[in-house]
């Protein structure tokens, strides 16, 4: 269930409603002013929306006071266990402080963090990790770690209600995926307040980005959910929001920049996709417009399942297509296919407007009619699939597909269909 309650954070809302927000963490020594403003400046430049800095000394809460003033993005400072610095960083400006009420020193101290939280206007996160449970709750985290987790995040909503404070955030985290998405679930049916996600030392940026994938991605497609940070074991911290912005555009939460979309590849493959793929997901990053952009290693099936992108292409004996909206636009040498897709990128970036040369895309649009004519008996992926997708519901349908396999002796002729 969504959160009803929405906080402020510099400027940006979080909860009750508003885009699930996302944000990162520093990897520089925070007292490092220019490596940690660089760091911020290629962040926000990333899509974060804020930026959290660790602030684990004094001389971070001296350089904090700099980076809140210039950084071009709000600043959580994450003090962790010393109240004092919570205090410090509070009055240096932080846009919110993260604590764990459960050890920074008992109930006294966490009321002294609220009282000046609410003078100063300044909102807090409270957090909950499944490494850092209060003690009389070790015994429960053996045989009920969910139920842990949560008892204690109740414990932590039930102090800030108790002290009549209600500008914060939740955090309920675990290196455990399937503990994540459960407790999250729960702690999102008791209580109002806006839910920060993530998952704890996930990981490299492959396996990590994977566990973050599926655990925030569960929870954020039943709408719980409002922040997200992704833990990735780098020191490029972008690549967290990079990560971060494809979990999101993945679920049409938010939107930002092109989405590419790329065939699987096969044996029908008519040229180096690897390498294509990659060198336009770099080029790409450049550009702002949501358009969908597609990659399709042959042309057998014609635009087929690619036909609502903005821009695509796709490759036949030595030549290439570019496509828009189901539609040719030109025919181009193989060689030339990357850089005519990324002229008609560009000249789109600047009319906002699709043009199409009527005798280009005619030369196209035969070109394409051809390699279909001449491959339509072929069953691609994408034609099983679809023939797949129709037997599903229609009997004759199923026949067609089976008789079709075996007359084609294809190597997946012995899949077995379920006749529904
Ligand atoms: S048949 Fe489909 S999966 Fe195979 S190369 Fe062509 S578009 Fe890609």
């Amino acid at each position: 269930m969504a959160s009803e309650r929405q906080i402020d954070v510099g400027g940006v809302q979080i909860g009750g409603g508003a885009p699930v927000v996302v944000q990162t963490m520093t990897k520089t020594e925070t007292a490092n002013l220019a490596a940690t403003m660089d760091q911020i400046r290629r962040v926000a430049d990333a899509g974060a929306d804020i930026v959290r800095c660790a602030v684990p000394r004094d001389e971070d809460v001296e350089a904090l006071k700099t980076i809140v003033r210039e950084s071009p993005i709000p600043v959580i400072a994450d003090i962790h266990f010393n109240h004092t610095l919570a205090l410090k960083a509070i009055d240096a400006g932080a846009h919110c402080v993260r604590i764990n009420p459960g050890n920074i020193g008992g109930p006294d101290k966490v009321a002294a963090v609220v009282a000046r939280a609410r003078e100063a206007g300044t909102p807090l996160r409270i957090g909950v990790n499944s490494g850092s449970l209060p003690k009389h709750l070790h015994e429960l985290e053996r045989d009920d770690p969910v139920g842990a987790l949560v008892g204690a995040a109740l414990e932590f909503v039930e102090l800030m209600e108790r002290l009549e404070f209600g500008d914060f955030k939740v955090s309920i985290k675990s290196t455990n995926v399937p503990n994540t998405i459960a407790s999250n679930r729960m702690l999102s049916e008791r209580i109002p307040y806006p839910l920060h996600l993530g998952i704890t030392e996930a990981g490299t940026k492959w396996s990590g980005s994977l566990k973050s994938a599926v655990g925030l991605g569960t929870l954020l497609a039943d709408g719980i959910g409002d922040t997200i940070r992704i833990s990735l074991s780098t020191f490029h911290a972008e690549e967290e929001v990079k990560v971060a912005w494809e979990i999101l555009k993945s679920l049409h939460l938010r939107e930002r920049g092109p989405v590419l979309i790329a065939c699987p590849t096969c044996g029908r493959l008519q040229f180096d996709m690897d390498t294509v793929v990659a060198d336009i997901e770099r080029r790409l990053e450049r550009y702002e417009d949501a358009i969908e952009v597609a990659v399709l290693g042959c042309a057998v099936n014609g635009i087929g399942e690619a036909s609502h992108a903005d821009f695509g292409i796709t490759g036949a004996k030595n030549e290439g297509l570019i496509f828009s909206r189901g539609k040719a636009l030109r025919k181009v040498p193989q060689e030339q296919l990357v850089d005519a897709l990324f002229a008609e990128i560009d000249k789109y970036a600047t009319s906002k407007r699709i043009d199409v040369d009527e005798r280009e895309a005619a030369v196209g649009e035969a070109w394409l009619a051809d390699i279909e004519a001449e491959n339509a008996g072929e069953l691609t992926p994408e034609r099983l699939a679809a023939m797949e997708a129709a037997a599903a519901d229609d009997d004759g349908a199923d026949a067609a597909l089976v008789a079709a396999l075996d007359e084609q002796q294809s190597p997946v002729a012995g899949r077995r269909f379920s006749r529904t």
